[in-house]
């Protein structure tokens, strides 16, 4: 769907539902990471790229304090809030990422009130696509635009994260977040998760005659259930055991010295995080040198770490690499948390089909449900579209 349509279907969404014209529509993508796994909240780098699909919101402010809620996705209810009552924990299900926001934005000290929103989203929930972060800086987008906040990109992010954090209680880094608001369309983006500058690098795949795939294998993932949080704090436990601010700074070269002298359940976290940063410069590396069919090695040898050392791998995700790179695809990993969710493969564009085929019939064989086929193709981030 072109944004034109997309804004003028949830326009009328939006009337249907709150009984006015929206003051504008706005949409956030949601994203896939090329590399760069579980180092944003280790300060480390990143190379995510947004998705066509998107969450899409139409929004009106309203003057009376209320905050109120509807999604396409959802039960078909309207959820009203007072907004000076918001407060963690005390809203319910999918609206807790919305009211996040505009609590976030309070709690910053910023005068937003209420507003009249509505919700359409294409990115798949639960499937390691980022649609909470696609929701959220939507509504953070819509919010800057329609109170007029004035905040940067990253601090849109810092937002969203916030929100998601503190008042819908995931632990998750801002890798996500700042994807959704500053990714551009052609481009990965290389994030630096401490400093949250960014560097936009081109990713002309089909220019080089490849295609990413994204393979949803359909398990849920839960990175609410402690398991993330866990594995971030044994993180920040070996970054504390060695003096350091965070493993960010921990280089390459140290690894070997520095890991016998951690205790053993850390090490391979530790290992994880230091080779998962420098595979992401390597990545930058070899997009810089117009070879993206390089990404190839680097995805496998990343999903090797996530599945060896961080663990956060799943019989279904671990089956989708395999079946995708004895298929021929150049590289496969994870995306995402892990725990279930996405894999990308990057293939040649004439091998995409039976790609997609054999991991299909591999899921078949294992008595998996069918994994759902997307492709990611590097598209633009948040933005008024209507
Ligand atoms: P992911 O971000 O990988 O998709 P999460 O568990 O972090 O998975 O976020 C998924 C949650 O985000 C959903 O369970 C729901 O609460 C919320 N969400 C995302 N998109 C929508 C939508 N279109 N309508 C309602 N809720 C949504
Ligand atoms: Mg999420």
């Amino acid at each position: 769907m072109t944004p034109a349509a997309a804004s003028a279907a949830v326009r009328a969404g939006f009337r249907r539902v709150h009984g006015s014209d929206p003051e504008g529509v706005w949409a956030a993508p949601g994203r896939v990471n090329l590399i760069g796994e579980h180092t944003d909240y280790n300060d480390g780098f990143a190379l995510p790229m947004a998705l066509p699909q998107a969450a899409v919101l139409a929004a009106r402010r309203r003057e009376d304090g209320l905050l109120r809620l509807h999604s396409a996705q959802g039960d078909g209810r309207t959820t009203e809030l007072r907004v000076a009552g918001l407060a963690p924990g005390g809203t319910p299900g999918w609206t807790r990422y919305p009211a996040g926001v505009v609590w976030a934005l309070r709690e910053r000290g910023l005068p937003v009130g209420g507003a009249d929103l509505h919700l359409d989203s294409s990115v798949p929930t639960g499937a390691g696509l980022s649609s909470s972060a696609a929701l959220e800086c939507a509504v953070a987008v819509a919010y800057n635009d329609v109170y007029g906040l004035g905040l940067s990109r990253p601090e849109l992010a810092r937002v969203a994260q916030y929100a998601e954090n503190a008042y819908a209680g995931v632990p998750c880094g801002v890798m996500d977040q700042m994807a959704s608001v500053c990714c551009t369309g052609g481009h990965a983006l290389h994030l630096d998760s401490r400093s949250l500058e960014v560097r936009q690098v081109p990713l002309d795949l089909t220019g080089h005659g490849l295609r990413l795939l994204v393979l949803d294998t359909r398990v849920k993932h839960d990175l609410a259930d402690g398991a993330y949080a866990a594995l971030r704090a044994g993180c920040e436990r070996a970054a504390g055991l060695l003096g350091l601010p965070a493993l960010r700074d921990l280089a390459g070269a140290e690894l070997p010295a520095t890991l016998v002298r951690l205790p053993a359940d850390l090490v391979p976290l530790v290992r994880h995080v230091v080779t998962e940063n420098a595979r992401v410069e390597r990545a930058v590396e070899r997009l810089a040198a117009g070879e993206p069919e390089a990404l190839g090695p680097l995805l496998t040898e990343g999903h090797a770490s996530l599945r060896d050392d961080y663990r956060v791998s799943c019989p279904e995700t671990d089956l989708a690499v395999e079946a995708a790179v004895a298929a021929g695809a150049l590289g496969a990993r994870m995306t995402g948390g892990g725990f279930g969710g996405s894999v990308i493969a990057l293939v040649p564009a004439g091998d995409a089909a039976s790609v997609a085929r054999a991991v299909t019939d591999a899921f078949a064989a294992a008595g998996f449900a069918a994994p759902a086929v997307l492709e990611a193709v590097p598209s633009p981030g948040a933005r008024r579209i209507g």
